[in-house]
């Protein structure tokens, strides 16, 4: 914290891909703030679907029969969007939200149809999942689950290897697979330094929980709405989830939003008879009506715009600019996917003072686990933009050096 304060950033404004500081330096936003500005700051379309619906209704809850149209409407879209059979949807703040709802859930689910052992929750190693209750206690990087006088929040969690099926496997048999209730992956590791999925990876796991019976809850708060350039990364590596936690991208920053996308067969039992049990989980936000007509805008802007696309077209742009990077001899690895990507520089490297130097050539980039730094700009981010990011970070580092 002292050093937070001493040398904090205040952005005052943003457009595009672009922030300016209140001391009036313009700054390339490489991470899109926290990986979700998909959409790029400053558009007045998404201000004026705010304000109408603030004026028309700023929000009403979703407890009980009560509803709002937006919530519903965003709902019905979202099915259209993902790949969960039979998909319903409970709306959230955000990511951890998310998280918390999809792990509350999956136990729940297996309480309902009488599996009343299988409780515990699989996360990989590297993973990160927000910091509620449930984000904190299957958190794969350690420093997030510790400190809180156990060694999760939460009894019942084990974290899988980052990327070995073998070991998983023999991990789920020792645990049991009649204890285990789900498996929460991110289908490309953000936080932990953006490590994509080795091929095969995901629907390898994806055949794991089916032999298991383990609920898999692909965590696509990053993932999600076009980052690597489909609509959700379970598109791209073919797998189809019984639950999808999203955030971020579904609002692109301009609302605190997020969702679970449920498949038919872990809301079944819930929505089957007159005396189907209530999933006692909401808040009194789940479902804002403004939130949800900012999302529908949001959603509006991607398709007209064609965005998704465009992500798909700058990947192998961002892939040549930024995996030139690995050449330095600060740099360990660049890993990049979509329009994300990691530049993880050497142990030894200064990270803060790199950071320090991008921002005094005019790019704001963060630190991520393993000492990797944070590249996943807007998707309006031109090619041009791209390189000069690039070459910015290829300057800081030589200045370290
Ligand atoms: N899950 C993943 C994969 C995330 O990257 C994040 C945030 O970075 C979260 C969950 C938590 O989301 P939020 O910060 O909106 O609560």
């Amino acid at each position: 914290m002292p050093t937070t304060i001493k040398e904090r950033v205040v952005i005052a404004s943003a457009s595009g891909a672009w922030l300016t500081t209140e001391d009036g330096h313009r700054l390339l936003d490489l991470p899109a703030g926290l990986w979700y500005a998909n959409i790029g700051h400053g558009r007045e379309r998404i201000a004026q679907a705010a304000a109408k619906q603030m004026t028309t209704l700023e929000t009403y809850h979703l407890f009980g029969i009560h509803a709002n149209r937006p919530a519903i409407d965003l709902a019905e879209r979202l099915r259209g969007l993902v790949p969960v059979a039979d998909a319903s949807f409970i709306l959230t703040s955000g990511g951890s939200d998310s998280v918390e709802v999809a792990c509350k859930l999956a136990r729940r689910y297996w309480q309902q149809v009488g599996r009343t052992r299988k409780t515990v929750v699989l996360s990989r190693t590297g993973g990160y999942h927000g910091l509620h209750g449930f984000g904190t206690s299957i958190a794969g990087l350690d420093f997030n689950r510790a400190g809180y006088g156990t060694e999760s929040l939460i009894p019942e969690t084990a974290r899988i290897p980052l990327a070995d099926l073998a070991a998983t496997r023999t991990l789920i048999e020792r645990i049991g697979p009649g204890n285990v209730a789900a498996l929460v992956a991110e289908p490309v590791v953000g936080t932990g330094g953006v490590h994509p999925p080795p091929d095969g990876y995901l629907t390898g796991l994806q055949a794991l929980c089916q032999e298991f019976d383990i609920l898999l809850v692909a965590d696509e708060v990053i993932t999600g709405f076009g980052r690597t350039g489909e609509w959700f990364a379970s598109h791209r590596w073919g797998i189809e989830p019984d639950l999808i936690t999203m955030a971020k991208g579904i609002t692109s920053g301009y609302a605190p939003l997020g969702a679970v996308a449920v498949s038919g067969r872990v809301s079944e039992p819930f929505m089957s008879g007159d005396d189907a049990p209530i999933f006692r989980q909401g808040i009194t936000y789940s479902g804002h009506a403004t939130a949800c007509a900012v999302a529908m805008e949001n959603l509006d802007v991607l398709e007209e715009e064609d965005l998704v696309a465009r992500v798909r077209a700058l990947e192998p742009v961002l892939a040549t600019a930024f995996g030139s990077l690995a050449e330095s001899p600060l740099v360990h690895e660049v890993r990049a996917i979509g329009l994300m990507a990691g530049v993880q520089l050497l142990p030894d490297v200064p990270a803060d003072e790199v950071i320090r130097g991008c921002r005094e050539r005019g790019v704001l980039t963060r630190l991520l686990a393993g000492n990797a730094l944070h590249v996943c700009p807007p998707f309006v981010i031109t090619p041009d933009e791209i390189r000069f990011a690039a070459d910015v970070i290829a300057a800081a580092l030589d200045a370290v050096a």
